[in-house]
C-alpha cells in the first residue's frame, strides 16, 4: 500500500474472458466507495511493485470491485494478471471519473479499444433513454455478451489501433450530444484535434482520453492522471484541457 493507493484489496476471483482480457474480482475494504461516474478508474499497485497503473471500475457491488485487465506483451499488471493471482493483496486508490454528460445532449456516441471497453460497457448501462452509438475495437472478434447494448465491432490486432480512422468516418447524429472515447494515446490526440478544429465542437460535448501509448516501444504511461486531473479541476480547466495536459505530460515522461 502507498499513499497513492490507500486501500488494500484481495483478489477473490480470476476469470479469462478472452485471449486478451482477464477479469479480476477484488474484495475491497469498507470506506472504498464509488463516485457514481460511469468511467471511474482506480490506480492499482500489484504485489512487489510501487508504480501504479489505471483500471476502470467495471462494477462495484457489495464490497466486490471488478476490473477487466487487457493482456498484452509485457508490463507490470498484465504479467501479474496472467499468473494465478487469487489471494494476492493489491493497493487501490479512491476512484475518480471524467464522464460528464451535458444537459443539452440528445445523443451519446462512445468509442474505445479493448482498454476502453470496460468503461464503454458501464457508460452504456448509465445513459438511460438517450440514443447511444458504440464503436469498439477488439483483437479477437465481437464480444456481444460484454456490452448490454448494440455495438459496432472493429478488428485490430492486439497492441495496434486504428480507431481514429473509424471515428473520422462516422456520420454524427443531429444536434448537440456527447462523444466519449478512450484508447491508444496517438489515436486520441488525432481525434481530439479533429473534434476541436474540424468539427468545431464545444469541449463540454466530448471527452477523449489516452489510456495507453503504443508509439514508443517503452513504458510511456508513468504519468499519474490523478494529480493532473485534481489540479486541472481546481483551476477550473475543462476535461478536454486536462486530458490534453495528461497526454503532453506522458510525451515528456
Ligand atoms: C483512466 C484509465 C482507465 C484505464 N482502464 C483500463 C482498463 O479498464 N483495462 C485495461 O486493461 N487498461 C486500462 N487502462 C490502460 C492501462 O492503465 C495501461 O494499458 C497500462 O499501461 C497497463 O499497465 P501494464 O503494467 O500492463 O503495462 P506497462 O508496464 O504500463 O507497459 C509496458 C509496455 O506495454 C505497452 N502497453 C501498455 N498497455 C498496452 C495495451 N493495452 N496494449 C498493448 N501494449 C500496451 C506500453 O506502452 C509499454 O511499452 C486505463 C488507463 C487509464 C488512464
Amino acid at each position: 500500500m502507498t499513499s497513492r493507493t490507500p486501500f488494500d484489496a484481495v483478489v477473490r476471483r480470476r476469470t479469462v474472458l478472452g485471449a486478451h482480457l482477464v477479469r479480476l474480482v477484488l474484495e475491497v475494504p469498507g470506506g472504498f466507495s464509488s463516485t457514481g461516474v460511469p468511467d471511474e478508474w482506480v490506480a492499482l499497485t500489484v504485489p512487489g511493485q510501487f508504480q501504479t497503473r489505471y483500471y476502470t471500475v467495471r462494477s462495484l457491488l457489495e464490497g466486490e470491485l471488478t476490473v477487466d485487465v487487457v493482456v498484452h506483451d509485457h508490463g507490470l499488471v498484465t504479467e501479474w494478471a496472467q499468473t494465478d493471482c487469487v489471494g494476492d493483496t493489491v493497493g487501490l486508490s479512491a476512484p475518480k471519473g471524467s464522464f460528464e454528460l451535458p444537459e443539452d445532449a440528445g445523443w451519446v456516441v462512445l468509442a474505445g479499444d479493448l482498454t476502453g471497453l470496460p468503461a464503454l460497457a458501464r457508460i452504456a448501462e448509465s445513459v438511460g433513454t438517450l440514443p447511444v452509438q458504440i464503436h469498439a475495437e477488439v483483437p479477437d472478434g465481437a464480444m456481444p455478451d460484454y456490452v448490454a447494448a448494440p455495438v459496432r465491432w472493429h478488428d485490430a490486432p492486439s497492441g495496434t489501433s486504428d480507431l481514429a480512422a473509424v471515428v473520422r468516418g462516422l456520420d454524427w447524429p443531429e444536434g448537440p450530444g456527447y462523444f466519449w472515447m478512450a484508447g491508444e494515446s496517438a489515436q486520441m490526440r488525432e481525434i481530439r484535434r479533429h473534434v476541436r478544429h474540424e468539427l468545431g465542437w464545444d469541449n463540454r460535448h466530448y471527452d477523449v482520453m489516452g489510456y495507453w501509448s503504443g508509439s514508443r516501444g517503452r513504458q510511456a504511461r508513468q504519468v499519474d492522471p490523478g494529480p493532473i486531473y485534481a489540479r486541472g479541476r481546481a483551476l477550473g480547466h475543462s476535461n478536454d484541457r486536462i486530458w490534453a495536459d495528461y497526454d503532453a505530460a506522458g510525451e515528456q515522461a
